[in-house]
């Protein structure tokens, strides 16, 4: 059978998707190797390709790119024996700005550019908010595009750059830029990376043996045996070479910290870490501030797995319901090489999630998800549920309600597909036709990533735009085709 690339279930198109991992090494023999590692466990942030650069002093610059996972691509046999070198940077990619859905290989990270001083790769988590001016405006004085993608602006930023060295042309580049960035670059000698001002998306660094590596997540860090050193700061740049360790300074012009929220309640892993909090403890937190504000009487409570599970132990803790394993995840059916047919696509939801009949039958259950986006998965593990006997349902959401498409590098919905966009909570629950929906708040939120006052309304601690509406980088792009911000309260 030919390789495929792999195709989005069913189940995942009412989820936010993280449209972006990166990871890089220097100082370690065969880093390309690492780096595969590395993408194989970000590959929760983008499963559509993944790609590595690599860089050795006699073999030069090499690089592979390819649809489909990192463990079925860059396996020892197929490519890593042509990804030599002790300087390796990776991506894996689901689909940002330009090819949404379809993706053409041009696309697929990093990307490359030959500059008088040498080669230079860059791989990026985030979207830029003004590349469609900047696109514009390159193309209009001579650059020629060989993707459709934002990213690739940096790439002919650095290029016009009257800079000496490359780090150089990476700042000057990156001031032209707005929106979110987390950059991972290489040159022949030097791993860079890169935080934009509010540090949006995650950036770790670590440490192995001789040589460093930076990451999406700490997760990524563990499975190559890293020690975590700390995460990029906001509008930090760190320039890393074997011989001289980190160099870290501030190009940018300080700006209140605004990470994303939602890394928390649903894009990291579970086993990933931020402020020296585990992401996992933050989630059940969130389950523990949900069952204080939404309590409800009920016999069981059940996660919608895998994502919803901490907050369901944590909503379960605190109210002292018992926590169940009520959905049953299957495992190996996340996307699928199956042609989505009609008929796989009506069995729907229930390819990837099934109900334990013996512990649902004549109960009340409280099911606990990490958010709605357009409610058609809810209403169909809704209808699962009251199918296996359930007596009630009790929707309790781990996130507010979201009401707006993020510009920061995650694949939402048009506003108007967004359930929480055109209903009020109670609208939801009765368009969903559950016993009852309740979200927690975005105090509750705040509090439960650790900020015991809530959020501060006149400087929000955190990016969360997409429950706000309150949007920290202007979207340029988006308000130049007609999207409509929030009028001011
Ligand atoms: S809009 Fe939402 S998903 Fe996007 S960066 Fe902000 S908090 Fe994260």
């Amino acid at each position: 059978m030919s390789k495929q690339m792999p195709i989005a279930h069913p189940f995942d198109d009412d989820k936010l998707r993280e449209e972006c991992g990166v990871f890089g090494v220097v100082g370690l023999k065969d880093a390309a190797n690492f780096v595969a590692l590395g993408l194989h466990a970000l590959q929760h942030r983008g499963q559509e390709a993944g790609g590595i650069v690599c860089h050795h002093p006699e073999h030069g610059f090499n690089n592979a790119r390819r649809f489909g996972y990192v463990r079925d691509n860059f396996t020892k046999e197929s490519l890593m024996s042509t990804l030599p070198g002790p300087l390796a940077i990776g991506h894996v990619r689901y689909s940002t700005a330009g090819s949404k859905g379809q993706t053409a290989i041009r696309d697929v990270q990093p990307f490359f550019g030959e500059f008088s001083m040498g080669g230079a790769a860059i791989a990026h988590n985030g979207n830029i908010t003004n590349a469609d001016s900047l696109r514009r405006e390159l193309i209009e004085r001579g650059s020629i595009f060989q993707s459709s993608s934002d990213s690739e602006c940096i790439i002919h930023l650095m290029a016009r750059s009257l800079q000496r060295t490359i780090p150089e042309r990476m700042e000057d580049a990156l001031r032209r830029v707005e929106g979110a960035f987390s950059v991972v670059a290489m040159t022949r000698t030097k791993l860079i990376g890169v935080r934009d001002p509010l540090g949006v998306r995650p950036l770790v660094l670590g440490k192995l043996a001789e040589g460093w590596v930076l990451s999406s997540e700490t997760c990524a860090l563990d499975i190559i045996g890293a020690e975590f050193i700390r995460e990029i700061k906001p509008g930090e740049m760190v320039v890393i070479t074997a011989e001289n360790g980190v160099e870290s300074h501030f190009p940018f012009r300080p700006q209140p910290s605004k990470f994303c929220i939602f890394e928390h309640v649903y894009f990291s892993r579970p086993d990933s870490s931020y402020g020296g909090r585990s992401v996992y403890e933050t989630r059940r937190q969130i389950g523990v501030e949900l069952a204080r504000e939404n309590p409800v009487d009920a016999d069981l409570v059940c996660a919608v797995p895998d994502s919803g599970t901490p907050a369901a132990i944590g909503y379960s803790q605190e109210s002292g319901i018992p926590f169940a394993m009520g959905i049953v995840r299957n495992q190996y059916m996340g996307r699928t090489f199956i042609e989505p047919t009609e008929q796989i696509r009506n069995m729907g939801v229930r390819l990837k999630l099934n109900v334990n009949r013996a512990l649902i039958e004549g109960k009340r259950v409280i099911l606990v998800d990490d958010s709605v986006v357009r409610g058609t998965t809810s209403r169909k593990i809704k209808e699962m549920i009251l199918d296996a006997g359930a007596k009630e349902v009790h929707f309790r959401i781990a996130s507010p309600p979201t009401a707006w498409p993020c510009f920061y590098g995650v694949d939402t919905p048009e506003r108007e597909k967004l359930l929480a966009a055109t209903m009020n909570e109670d609208q939801m629950a009765e368009h969903l036709a559950v016993d009852s929906l309740k979200f927690i708040s975005l105090d509750g939120l705040y509090r439960a990533v650790g900020e015991p006052e809530g959020r501060n309304k006149k400087c929000p601690q955190y990016c969360d735009a997409c429950f706000s509406g309150e949007y920290p980088v202007r979207p340029a792009d988006m308000i130049a085709k007609g999207f409509e911000l929030k009028a001011a309260e």
